[in-house]
Parts: C-alpha cells; sequence; structure tokens
C-alpha cells in the first residue's frame, strides 16, 4: 500500500483518491454504492466541489452516519467575494452533513488570492480556520502562473493541478517547487481527460512523486475496482508500462486538448471540450459513442464558428482553439466519407 502525506496538512491517505465530479451524473443510489465500496476498501480521501451540483449531497447520503477523522472530504469555492464565499461553505457542509471540511480549496482563480488584495477573500478562509470550519487551505488552478504565485506566497497547505504522464517539463517543475515548499499536490487530470487509457500506467508514473496525490473521476464500478486493486497491489513503473507512457507521449505530443471545458460557454454553441479533441477520442476510446447522429451534428456546430476568439483567449493550455475545431471538423468528415482511422 502506498501513502501520500499532503505536506504540512498532516493528512495521510492512500496513493488513491476519490474524484467526485462524475458521480453528478449518476443516481444517488448508485452515487451511494460506489462511495462506500471505495471506502471500505481503504480510498479515503474524497474531493468534491460546490459547482459539482449534487456531488457533495452524494457523498452526504454516503456518510453521514460514518464521517469521524478516518475520512478525509476536500471541497472548493468559485465565490469572487466574502458573501458568495460563506454562502458557499455553509451550503457545502450542509450537503455534505459534516461539521467541517478537511480542505477548502480556492477552484481554479483567475488571480491568487491573498490576505489585503481587496477581495477580501484569504481573509474568509483563515476566519473559516478559525471558526473550526475548514482544517486546511488550499487552492486549484488550470494556470501555470497562477499556480507558481500561491506556491511561492507560502499561503496555501495543498495546490490542486493538472499532472499526468504527457504534463511538460514546467509542469514538473512546479510538482518539484511544491514538494520543496512541503505543499500537498493533488493531482487532477491524471487519465488527462480520457486520453489515457492504461490507468495502471498512470499509477505507476505517478508513483514517482512521494507527495502527488491523484484524485481519479469515478463513475463506474468498473472504474473504481480497478484502482481499488491499485490500493492493494500499486503497479510498478516496469519496462512494459515504460513503453506505454513512451508510445502516448509520441502520440499526444504537442498541442492537444485536455478536455477542461475553461473556453466554455461557446457563444455559437460549439460543445468545444468535446469537439476539439475529436480525433483523439475516436482513435483512442471507443468510437461507436463518437459517430452517432447527436455527436455528427454537435460537431457540424463548428461551422457556425464565430471567429470571435473567446475560447482561445481563455484556455490555460494557450490553444489555438478554433484552429483546432477546424482540424478536427476535417478529420471527422474524411472519417465519415470512409477514411480509415
Ligand atoms: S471562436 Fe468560435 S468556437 Fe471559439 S468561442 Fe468564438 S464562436 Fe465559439
Ligand atoms: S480548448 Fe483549451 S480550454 Fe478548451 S477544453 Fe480544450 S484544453 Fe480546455
Amino acid at each position: 500500500m502506498e501513502q501520500v502525506t499532503l505536506g504540512k496538512t498532516g493528512i495521510c491517505v492512500n496513493k488513491n483518491g476519490f474524484g467526485a465530479l462524475p458521480i453528478q451524473r449518476i443516481s444517488d443510489e448508485e452515487a451511494v454504492l460506489l462511495l462506500r465500496k471505495a471506502c471500505d476498501n481503504g480510498i479515503t480521501f474524497f474531493d468534491t466541489a460546490r459547482a459539482y451540483t449534487d456531488s457533495e449531497h452524494k457523498l452526504g447520503l454516503a456518510f453521514h452516519d460514518r464521517w469521524d477523522d478516518t475520512i478525509y472530504v476536500s471541497s472548493k469555492t468559485a465565490a469572487g467575494t466574502p458573501e458568495g464565499f460563506w454562502k458557499d461553505l455553509e451550503t457545502s457542509l450542509a450537503q455534505l452533513q459534516r461539521d467541517y471540511l478537511d480542505l477548502y480549496q480556492f477552484h481554479n482563480p483567475a488571480f491568487c488570492p491573498k490576505p489585503g488584495d481587496g477581495s477580501g477573500l484569504y481573509e474568509c478562509m483563515l476566519e473559516a480556520k478559525k471558526q473550526g470550519k475548514i482544517r486546511h487551505i488550499g487552492i486549484t488552478n488550470h494556470r501555470l502562473a497562477v499556480a507558481e504565485e500561491a506556491v511561492e506566497s507560502g499561503l496555501y497547505e495543498t495546490l490542486q493541478f493538472p499532472f499526468s504522464y504527457l504534463s511538460s517539463d514546467k509542469d514538473l517543475e512546479l510538482v518539484d517547487k511544491c514538494e520543496k515548499a512541503k505543499m500537498g499536490f493533488i493531482a487532477m487530470k491524471a487519465l488527462s481527460g480520457g486520453l489515457i487509457n492504461n490507468s495502471a500506467a498512470a499509477y505507476a508514473y505517478l508513483s514517482q512523486f512521494p507527495h502527488v496525490l491523484p484524485i481519479w473521476g469515478v463513475q463506474r464500478e468498473k472504474e473504481l475496482d480497478e484502482f481499488i486493486s491499485y490500493v492493494q497491489n500499486p503497479p510498478a513503473l516496469t519496462q512494459e508500462l515504460k513503453n506505454v507512457i513512451t508510445d502516448d507521449r509520441q502520440e499526444l505530443q504537442g498541442e492537444f486538448c485536455r478536455g477542461c471545458g475553461y473556453c466554455m460557454p461557446c457563444p455559437a454553441g460549439i460543445e468545444i471540450n468535446n469537439c476539439a479533441r475529436m480525433s483523439l477520442l475516436i482513435r483512442r476510446s471507443p468510437s461507436e459513442a463518437q459517430l452517432t447522429s447527436e455527436m455528427q451534428e454537435k460537431m457540424m456546430q463548428i461551422e457556425k464558428c464565430l471567429h470571435c476568439g473567446k475560447c482561445k483567449s481563455k484556455c490555460p493550455y494557450n490553444l489555438d482553439t478554433p484552429a483546432l475545431l477546424e482540424r478536427n471538423l476535417k478529420d471527422y468528415k474524411e472519417i465519415l466519407a470512409g477514411k480509415a482511422y
């Protein structure tokens, strides 16, 4: 069993965390079953957010009668004002049916909140800690600059950031900086939004970083069973898995859409987070789901692009999103016309 201690928080959990975003898409009963099964099998860190609709409610249903100091829950607020902060925190606690959060994180803010910056947000975190409503203060981000500022500020106990074997050298430097600053590093998108389809390779890669805790987004029992098996038998970085990583890096090098959705909504109604990576999805996941009439309709929506540039300006990976959409549409049309893929 591999354990991770999240920096100075002292939170020590198995190196398989539960990302509770996807449980929004399943019923209460299914979610309760998954969450309890995870916990019964050694997965005890659950990450949710106020923005994940009923995810906190489902965690509350699963654990209201068993919350204790061995189950950890982290949530997030995207509030931009102190009023919003307190409303979010109180709602999260009520939904979770818990008196406190082990970790409360600013959810992907465009700037790094600091005391005295005029927003009043960091002061709210301090006050919430003082009141015993949160135990530790963290931040999540998709922007390298904000994440670096958070590490350098010394104000945060954890950073949640996308990290997988497809990450860049700059991301790796960030992971190192966190370790030096004794900050916990929570890795989101360790499967790169579905583009990595070998979870053993993803796990084995991250096992090289003892301070990194991956939170796996789980929606199906089959997926959960895979991660539960890693609790007892953590995959080692064998030559076979190293080869998988090398091949994936070659195939996915350069500019590709991670599906994060931060560029949305699109005024032309384009489902950018899926359409901008369709060529990869078709080739790396079951293709039938990408070729349905519904999906074809969504892809053709790309032709209605207004070239307003809003998506491009918001993409944390600096992608030329409209151009990427066009390339994906061209490829998609060729596939529909019979091109082998
Ligand atoms: S450039 Fe096109 S895809 Fe991007 S936000 Fe504008 S309309 Fe949508
Ligand atoms: S284009 Fe950029 S912002 Fe939009 S979904 Fe892809 S990676 Fe995310």
